[in-house]
């Protein structure tokens, strides 16, 4: 399989008036193609800006980055503009990248008729369940066409039933759409739900207490859930984990 990210050897410190924030310490992982990860650690601990540092947002002070992948982002909350309808929203990311073309926006319809909002394109967000926020989010991130999507914390605004639905939900498009995802998180259940492979971090300066890998790669998050060794999985993830 190929690699669509390499980290190397990453580490961060941010410089301020009142000091020093060290907050990356020698970080290496890859992503592949098709391939789910997760990172998974303290609040604080840099999984954010381990996400910013991939994005160019932020630049490591040490280490590289080698990267074949085209970006797509989802965030905590649906970030949606609520004085656009669904399919103005979908749409938007390609006005802001002057590629709003026939043919792109031939494809947003097709996605959104794809994945059951054909029915809401007219819709405006808050008339919209936030499952069905969410997904509409992921859709406009589809728009671009990425290869690698970053996803920060992005069920943890929802209430914990309605957070299941919206997993199973963006797992099937992800594997439907062929995409690779790095989705930080701290949720230990959703991270075995969703990935192929949890790194977990320690407290900041954050490096790599462990690497995972999950055994029932072919099982949708809900069978995972069922799995009879979901739970040794869970405590072996918390067993590793910081406070
Ligand atoms: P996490 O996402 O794991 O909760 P972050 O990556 O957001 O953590 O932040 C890690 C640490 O870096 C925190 O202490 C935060 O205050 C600090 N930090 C993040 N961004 C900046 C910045 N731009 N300037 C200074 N400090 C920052
Ligand atoms: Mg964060």
């Amino acid at each position: 399989m190929s690699e669509l990210v390499k980290l190397n050897r990453i580490s961060k410190t941010f410089y301020s008036m009142n000091g020093e924030t060290n907050v990356i310490s020698n970080v290496s992982f890859s992503i592949d193609e098709n391939e789910i990860v997760s990172i998974i650690g303290p609040s604080g601990c840099g999984k954010s800006t381990i996400l910013n540092i991939i994005s160019s947002l932020e630049e490591q002070n040490e280490g590289e980055i080698i990267s074949n992948a085209k970006l797509g982002y989802m965030f905590q909350k649906d970030a949606l503009l609520p004085w656009r309808n669904v399919l103005d929203n979908v749409i938007f990311p390609l006005e802001i990248k002057k590629i709003k073309t026939k043919d792109n926006i031939k494809y947003a319809i097709e996605l959104i008729d794809k994945y059951g909002l054909s029915s809401f394109k007219k819709h405006y967000p808050n008339d919209l369940s936030g499952g069905m926020k969410q997904r509409v989010s992921l859709i406009r991130t589809l728009v671009l066409r990425p290869n690698l999507l970053l996803l920060d914390e992005p069920f943890s605004a929802l209430d914990a039933q309605t957070k299941l639905f919206v997993q199973e939900d963006v797992f099937k498009i992800i594997k439907n759409e062929k995409i690779s995802s790095l989705i930080v998180t701290h949720d230990i259940s959703e991270a075995i739900a969703l990935s192929n492979r949890i790194i977990i971090l320690s407290k900041r300066p954050c490096s790599i207490v462990k690497i995972i890998n999950i055994p029932f790669v072919n099982l949708s998050p809900s069978e995972r859930r069922k799995h009879k060794d979901f739970t040794l999985l869970f405590n072996e993830v918390f067993s590793n984990l910081d406070e």
